[in-house]
């Protein structure tokens, strides 16, 4: 199972890609995170992607599609894989197609978290205060201005991502408003049914 969980930040792609993993056995692959383990590392791929990361925007085209190209060769995601933050531009979703083709393999879903964008700000303000109250750091970019700058650019570069899977009949959508168990029970469905099409 390939599937891709679609929304802007503070959706709960990420509380849903975890859920996923336990679930169904399959990998989170989270570009987000693995940028996070490049900026640590001190890699030339985290030097490149820090100040990016750090004002809000969106790292290259390029580094991601590569590091998402070396990622799903890699044995853990022969099983199957939920993308989690990728793709974030119509360039990535291409490219996605491209290495999908070449492995031989299809997309089995592709899940949009519809969220109302004015609670967004609240639930990244919780995630940061639920960190901290952890003892952990909080993200650099999970404050107000930088998330304001998240938000423009998921409405202008990933937002056209909706319609670009739709045209495909690829698309599928949940209430991501609603509580995380019921969100998870929806993604079941969708999931359960698309095993089902699948085995015929
Ligand atoms: P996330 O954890 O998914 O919210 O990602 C955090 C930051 O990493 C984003 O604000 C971007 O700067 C960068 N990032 C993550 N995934 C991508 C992607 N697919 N394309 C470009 N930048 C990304």
């Amino acid at each position: 199972m390939r599937l891709i969980l679609l929304g802007p930040p503070g959706a709960g792609k990420g509380t849903q890609a975890q859920r996923l993993v336990v679930r169904h056995g399959i990998v989170q692959l989270s570009t987000g995170d693995m940028l996070r383990a490049a900026v640590a590392e001190g890699s030339e791929v985290g030097l490149k992607a820090k100040a990016v990361m750090d004002a809000g925007g969106l790292v290259s085209d390029e580094i991601v599609v590569g590091i998402v190209a070396e990622r799903i060769e890699l044995p853990d995601a022969q099983k199957g894989f939920i993308l989690d933050g990728f793709p974030r531009t119509i360039a990535q979703a291409e490219a996605l197609d491209g290495m999908l083709a070449g492995k031989g393999v299809p997309l089995d879903a592709v899940i949009e978290l519809k969220v109302d964008e004015s609670r967004l700000v609240g639930r990244m303000e919780n995630r940061a205060a639920e960190t901290r109250a952890k003892g952990e750091n909080v993200r650099r970019d999970d404050n107000p201005e930088v998330f304001a700058k998240r938000l423009v650019e998921y409405r202008e570069l990933t937002a056209p991502l909706v319609d670009y899977y739709r045209s495909r009949g690829m698309l599928q959508t949940v209430d991501g408003m609603a509580a995380i168990d019921e969100v998870t029970a929806a993604i079941d469905r969708i999931l359960k049914a698309e095993e089902s099409a699948s085995r015929g």
